[in-house]
């Protein structure tokens, strides 16, 4: 049995119940809200409506989040902890960078020699973060809530150098620890093709990746390539309908479980209970299913209706997300 780390400590890898794989709870811009903090309001305010969120989500059936909020969008995980505090629901919190283009100032005025193996000070924090834990943190027994996931992305503008130096450092420290890696994509230029051949580079176990947001698009060519070389897919953004709509999203899970895949397939909404990137409250009038819930309440029942076993559904709400998370207790290699 391995154990595994949530935001209240570790718990036993059967305890998962059902994992939404890549859900945020708070996306913030600190400086912003540091210097202009009048949306935001009052602390507590923000902090009961997101375990309200969370509680409404654990009666819905589901039991554990993987929050993959890294820096570049706003974590602070003490506030996690607040959160974590209200509720029964298990949260997984993330390590890791997450940008498009140019990584912060710090790290770029910080960039390691290009000969001579020094460490990057990036797989330095994520390891930390891993192995002590995030600083300003103690789960109930008094130690620092530890990262159970890495995160790091590749958007439109694709590898620049910045983004590839990111990628290599999360690689790096999950070689290190043996932590799992899971990305924000941009699936419609293929950029989970250009997250695997890094991370081959670096000599990373496909199958201990989620390549993030694969299900923003109907190309079975192209995640059928993820998929042969044994990473998990993201269908990880149920109501996202600028992308794929949740018909769409429903339909191309049902042929990839009549194909056989249903074990390298994980689900969730990419969704928050506040994204200060975006003015208003969720969820929002012209995205009326973007909320921790769609699954619950529409895709499950979908799902079924399309044709997906009740068994297929749990291999990818149980099994995938608990072997997936499990596999950072077979250490670094
Ligand atoms: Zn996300």
């Amino acid at each position: 049995m391995t154990m595994i780390e949530t935001v209240r400590g570790p718990v036993p890898e059967e305890s998962l119940g059902r994992v939404l794989a890549h859900e945020h709870i708070f996306v913030l811009s600190p400086e912003i809200q540091a210097n202009y903090p009048e949306e935001w309001g009052e602390e507590e305010t923000r902090v009961a409506q997101a375990a309200d969120r969370l509680n409404e989500l654990k009666a819905s059936g589901i039991d554990t989040i993987i929050d993959p909020t890294a820096i570049g969008l706003g974590r602070y995980v003490p506030r996690i902890s607040e959160v974590a505090a209200r509720t029964e629901l298990n949260i997984v919190v993330a390590t890791g960078l997450y940008t498009f283009n140019e990584l912060p100032h710090y790290y770029r005025g910080r960039r390691p020699p290009r000969e001579g193996g020094a460490v990057d000070i990036l797989t330095t924090h994520f390891v930390q973060d891993i192995a002590e834990g995030v600083s300003g943190t103690a789960t109930g027994d008094g130690r620092k809530v530890k990262a159970g996931v890495i995160k790091c992305a590749t958007d439109q503008p694709g590898l620049t150098p910045d983004v590839e130096r990111t990628l290599r450092a999360c690689a790096q420290a999950h070689r290190q620890t043996g932590c799992p890696i899971t990305t924000h994509t941009h699936a419609r230029s293929e950029r989970g093709l250009d997250q695997q051949r890094v991370f081959t580079e670096e000599g990373v176990d496909l199958s201990r990746v989620v390549i993030g947001h694969c299900g923003d698009t109907d190309d079975l060519d192209y995640l059928s390539k993820i998929l042969e070389q044994g990473s998990y897919l993201g269908m990880d953004r149920f109501g996202i309908d600028g992308y794929l709509t949740t018909e769409q999203r429903v339909g191309v899970i049902a042929e990839l479980c009549r194909r056989g895949f249903e074990s390298q397939l994980v689900l969730s909404h990419d969704a928050s209970c506040y994204i200060d990137w975006i003015a208003g409250e969720l969820p929002l009038g012209p995205l009326p299913n973007w909320h921790y819930l769609h699954i619950s309440n529409d895709v499950i029942p979908a799902l079924l209706g399309a044709g997906v076993s009740p068994e297929q559904v749990d291999v990818m709400l149980v099994d995938n997300p608990r072997r997936y998370l499990a596999s950072a207790g077979k250490g670094g290699y």
